[in-house]
């Protein structure tokens, strides 16, 4: 079952016309919200993200935060995981094809889950590889636009080299990963590159600078360069879907000893702790 515009359906019956904005332009944006132990996580921050994407593209939430939460509470409900991830989509609607934003029309609001499968331990054991590759995306990327082509090219190039993900470097620097958040640990310390348009700030980056704060583990948050990241002694790359991974090569170098150091496992083991006492007993919510 999936829900779109005010109904929820089976997803064969689930049809947009083709001059849909989203269709014709990629014109819309959206999120991914992870569902544990059928509560979504974080949902006021992703609900937070998606009202600055809609102020990005200047198109008015057609919900409140209540409405969604209501929303995506029958949406978990419709499905047996209870671990879930609801994918959520609005976009601009339908109009005859004109770059001009059209008047009077109603966006479009799809949202649908699937099954939450988060990497399996043997992975978190053995890390996974990562290439680099010059971000040629656009000024906006803190936006979570719909239209991902140059996102969609990039990290293919990883899936070319056999690799998880690209990480993406704009003239000299580390800005994240193709669909990811990427920080790096050097001299025991977690570095991380600044939210600025030119990344997108993960709700998974900011519990990981908030874990690190609460409990106290040296971390900055600065400019990282390139020469950094390719001498970095852990790689981390972050989403609501893959969690913490450990990247243990880059660009067919190992990074450190070549296997997930030890700032990554206290890391996953705080996340971890923190994802539990968090869902244990709270109902979905707004906040
Ligand atoms: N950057 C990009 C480009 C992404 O697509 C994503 C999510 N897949 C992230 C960062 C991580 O964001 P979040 O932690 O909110 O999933």
């Amino acid at each position: 079952m999936i829900y779109l515009n005010g109904n929820f359906l089976p997803i064969e019956q689930a049809y947009i016309p083709v001059l849909d904005r989203g269709f014709i332009f990629g014109d819309g944006v959206y999120e991914v919200i992870p569902v544990y132990s059928r509560k979504a996580f974080r949902l006021g921050h992703h609900l937070a993200r998606l009202q600055d994407s809609l102020n990005g593209i200047r198109l008015s939430n057609p919900h409140t935060n209540d409405e969604w939460c209501n929303l995506i509470t029958k949406l978990i409900d419709y499905h047996d995981s209870d671990d879930q991830y609801i994918y959520l989509h609005i976009t601009r609607g339908v109009a005859k094809r004109d770059h001009a934003f059209p008047t009077n029309t109603s966006p479009t609001i799809f949202m649908m889950s699937n099954p939450l499968l988060t990497p399996p331990e043997e992975l978190l054991q053995k890390g996974v590889l990562a290439i680099t590759a010059e971000d040629n995306r656009w000024g906006r990327c803190d936006i979570k636009a719909i239209s991902l082509l140059p996102n969609v090219l990039l990290r293919q190039l990883a899936i070319d080299a056999g690799a998880t993900e690209t990480i993406l470097l704009r003239n000299g620097f580390l800005t994240e990963g193709a669909a990811s958040n990427i920080f790096i640990i050097k001299e025991d310390r977690l570095l991380a590159p600044p939210k600025s348009h030119l990344m997108l700030p993960g709700i998974t980056y900011d519990v990981v600078l908030e874990l690190v704060e609460t409990h106290s583990l040296p971390y900055t948050v600065r400019p990282l360069t390139e020469q950094e990241l390719r001498s970095a002694n852990e790689i981390l790359l972050t989403s609501s879907t893959k969690e913490i991974m450990p990247i243990v090569s880059l660009d067919g170098k190992l990074i450190g000893e070549g296997r997930p150091g030890p700032f990554f496992h206290k890391l996953n083991q705080l996340y971890q702790h923190y994802k539990e006492l968090t869902m244990r007993g709270k109902q979905v919510s707004s906040s």
